[in-house]
């Protein structure tokens, strides 16, 4: 691919920037620039993904007939890295970023009319209902039930670790039909309204003392056969065409340049300023260097990756490579700034953000105590999140599985 920005793209630099400008109001900035996990906090999330759609931007990797935008990868690289740069929350990923594609591939007309643009517009927000509390990695082994009762199926069984569940109002969801066939051909996907009777959610507290995810219990709910994804007993290889897209569908460099040149700049501020003594700390500037050197790899194999998906070649060894890649940098990247953030990083201080929703294990003093920089006071918080990235998504483990499969052929 050629990577040269070409006047068109300056162009197209200078229109995003000045669209963040206008429309990123100091609110959903700061939910934006002070996120400590992949997620921002919902309310304002969703209402920028409301200011993107009224612009024509809320998913701009969609098919232009679905209402993406058409956009060159040059193009989608250079609006991830500005939305970043000014602060600005990313869109929820699971309906956007991934059922959506699902609809799109295995929807029937009616499913794509209604649940397409209630998701682009942020009417619906979605979570995943994969893992189960003995099926993670293994997914297959799952046990979800779901029976055939007339026109419906009655579904009984728990998920785990679910994203967002507290807040959604559906989830995708993989349940098994069948316990006779081979593992992957009994489960079928199935899309679950969240206000469903028999549905009951509770929540798992994070490390860092955030509400993000959850455990849902399905007790005998009824779900229409209607909001079947595929066919019954077809949903494996629905879970694999969206896997694709949960690991290889966004880009790590760019929010990666952004927080690393957050910290060059933090250590390489005047002498007697907070970062002197990381000026003069070589072993510092050396680790610094190395992450740098790190994500130009890891940009270069990013550009690819998007070269390739504008050819329509999808490569799955390419997205494992990215997810291991992205999230390890991500979790170095965390350690720096930790390092760097020194001693303001010791305080816990979950409400300097509130990101993905209040902290239910913290009350903030009264006299809104914080100590340091809003980025030291969440520095922390990041980094125990982070440790997550490894984990989600299918764990670096199994990515390195599938790479091996794939490119070596073991
Ligand atoms: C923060 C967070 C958010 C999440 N969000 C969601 C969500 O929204 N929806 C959802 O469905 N799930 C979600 N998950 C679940 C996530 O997908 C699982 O945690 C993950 O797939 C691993 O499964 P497990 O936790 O059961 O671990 P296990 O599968 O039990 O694995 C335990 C350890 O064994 C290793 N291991 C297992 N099998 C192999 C193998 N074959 N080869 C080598 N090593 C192996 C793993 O790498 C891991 O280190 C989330 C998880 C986290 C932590």
């Amino acid at each position: 691919m050629d990577a040269t920005w070409s006047p068109k793209d300056l162009a197209f630099q200078e229109e995003v920037r000045a669209f963040f400008k206008a429309k990123l109001t100091p609110e959903i900035r700061r939910a934006g620039s002070l996120m400590t996990s992949v997620y921002a906090d919902h309310e304002l999330a969703l209402k920028w993904q409301r200011i993107l759609h009224a612009q024509g931007w809320a998913a701009p990797a969609w098919p232009v007939e679905h209402g993406g935008c058409g956009w060159t990868p040059v193009q989608h690289y250079i609006f991830a890295r500005e939305r970043i740069a000014a602060g600005a929350p990313p869109v929820s990923p699971m309906g956007v970023g991934m059922v959506a594609y699902v609809i799109m591939a295995f929807g029937t007309p009616e499913q794509k009319d209604y649940f397409l643009p209630r998701t682009l517009r942020g009417d619906i927000l979605w979570c995943q209902g994969y893992s189960e509390p003995n099926s993670g990695s293994d997914l297959a082994s799952l046990q979800m039930r779901a029976v055939e009762d007339g026109d419906d199926l009655i579904c009984t069984g728990s998920k785990i670790w679910t994203t967002h569940a507290h807040v959604a109002d559906w989830i995708f969801c993989l349940v098994r039909t069948s316990t006779e066939a081979r593992q992957q051909q009994g489960i079928t996907f199935l899309l679950i309204d969240m206000k469903s009777p028999g549905i009951v959610v509770k929540p798992i507290i994070m490390l860092s003392g955030e509400h993000i995810q959850n455990q849902i219990f399905f007790d005998e709910v009824r779900v229409p056969k209607a909001n079947v994804l595929g066919e019954i007993g077809q949903g494996w290889s629905v879970a694999k065409y969206l896997l694709d897209y949960e690991r290889g569908g966004s880009a790590y460099a760019p929010g990666l340049r952004v927080r690393l040149d957050d910290i060059a700049a933090f250590a390489g501020r005047e002498p007697g300023g907070m970062g002197a003594s990381l000026v003069e700390d070589s072993t510092f500037a050396a680790k610094l260097s190395e992450a740098q050197i790190r994500l130009d790899a890891l940009e270069a194999l990013e550009f690819r990756v998007m070269s390739d998906a504008s050819h329509g070649r999808r490569n799955g060894a390419s997205a494992s490579m990215m997810k291991v890649l992205g999230t390890e940098l991500s979790q170095h990247i965390t350690e720096l700034a930790l390092e760097a953030a020194a001693a303001y990083a010791l305080p816990f201080q979950p409400h300097a953000a509130a990101p993905g929703g209040p902290t239910p294990v913290f009350t903030p003093p009264k006299d809104g105590f914080i100590a340091g920089e809003p980025w030291q006071a969440i520095a922390p918080l990041r980094y125990l999140n982070d440790r997550v990235g490894t984990i989600y998504a299918g764990t670096n483990e199994i990515q390195r599985n599938i790479m091996t499969k794939m490119v070596l052929g073991l």
